[in-house]
């Protein structure tokens, strides 16, 4: 595993097409897109990591994944009735597909979905109890108490978050939000903005590597079959509409971020983070997906068959 992981940290080094950071949050812009970071925790335990895995990055988008673990935790298969289970095919941020469907989001990982499960998680709590809960539970999962969000990046996004305010207020407008649309979506800034790195990143998604277990006790972090249920979600929506794109080339359950940050899951083998900041035209890491890609080949792990 150590060599498969260098020889794919050599070829991204010398890899000059690497794609976009994304620009659209200020303080993302300013990263440098000729990083690169693998991390892969096998279901044993052991962690091989390459490149600059121990270098913070911003989990934006992947931090969904979290909270609607979250989310059904607290209110189960009702979360169901405010967000639907299908891809978008549409942008992270579309606003169109939300009219046609009455401010029923299409999936909890876009952008007004996940927005969605931020309100249902809320419960009549404050934005900072709340996140204080997301970041507990990350830490938990990954087993690391040192994990926090970056502010400078959650305050950039509240400086430029028209985009995702319009989508709040739209479901606000069907009834589809509980809470202060401002303090939803400075609860969604913020999580979005949890800075993490691979290593911490691949041991956060161990559980849903060991069908909902804890990796190092015996704690169940959810059931066998919420596990497996999260897995198809990030499967069928989890980047953005490149998710076909996406199982097609690499074949493994996976959550991309606008940090350049993807988390994939090869149920029952290993939990796989990879950074890189540049992304494709969709907003997916470019290096990211290539190096799973490389991955799965070598390893024969895509959910697919060998
Ligand atoms: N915080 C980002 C936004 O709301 C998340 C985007 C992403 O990673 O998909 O635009």
């Amino acid at each position: 595993m150590q060599k498969i992981l260098d020889d794919i940290n050599e070829l991204m080094a010398a890899n000059t097409d690497r794609g976009k950071v994304a620009d659209y949050i200020p303080q993302l812009a300013c990263v440098d897109s000729n990083q690169f970071g693998i991390t892969v925790v096998l279901a044993d335990g052991q962690v091989f990591s390459a490149g600059s895995s121990a270098q913070l990055f911003s989990i934006q988008s992947i931090s969904k994944v979290f909270t609607l673990t979250m989310a059904l935790g607290k209110i189960g298969d009702a979360l169901w009735s405010n967000v639907g289970r299908e891809p978008s095919g549409d942008a992270f941020n579309s606003i169109v597909q939300l009219e046609h469907e009455h401010g029923k989001p299409r999936n909890p990982f876009i952008n007004a979905g996940a927005i969605a499960v931020v309100d249902a998680i809320m419960m009549g709590h404050q934005p900072k109890e709340t996140l204080a809960e997301i970041v507990q539970f990350v830490r938990y999962i990954a087993n690391d108490s040192s994990i926090s969000i970056d502010d400078k990046v959650a305050r950039s996004e509240v400086e430029t978050g028209h985009r995702n305010a319009s989508l709040a207020h739209f479901m606000a407008s069907f009834g589809r939000i509980k809470h202060l649309v401002d303090c939803v979506l400075g609860t969604y800034y913020h999580h979005c903005s949890i800075a993490m790195n691979c290593e911490q990143l691949a041991q956060a998604g161990m559980f849903l590597a060991l069908d909902g277990m804890h990796q190092n006790s015996t704690n169940r972090v959810v059931s066998a079959q919420r596990a497996r249920r999260i897995n198809s979600l990030m499967l069928m929506c989890g980047h953005y509409d490149g998710s076909g794109e996406f199982a097609y080339r690499v074949g493994l359950p996976g959550k991309s971020g606008v940090g350049g940050g993807i988390l994939a899951i090869a149920p029952g083998k290993a939990s796989i983070a990879v950074w890189s900041p540049g992304l494709d035209s969709v907003g997916n890491s470019k290096l990211g997906t290539e190096a799973l890609e490389i991955l799965v080949q070598q390893t024969g792990w895509s959910i697919f068959g060998h």
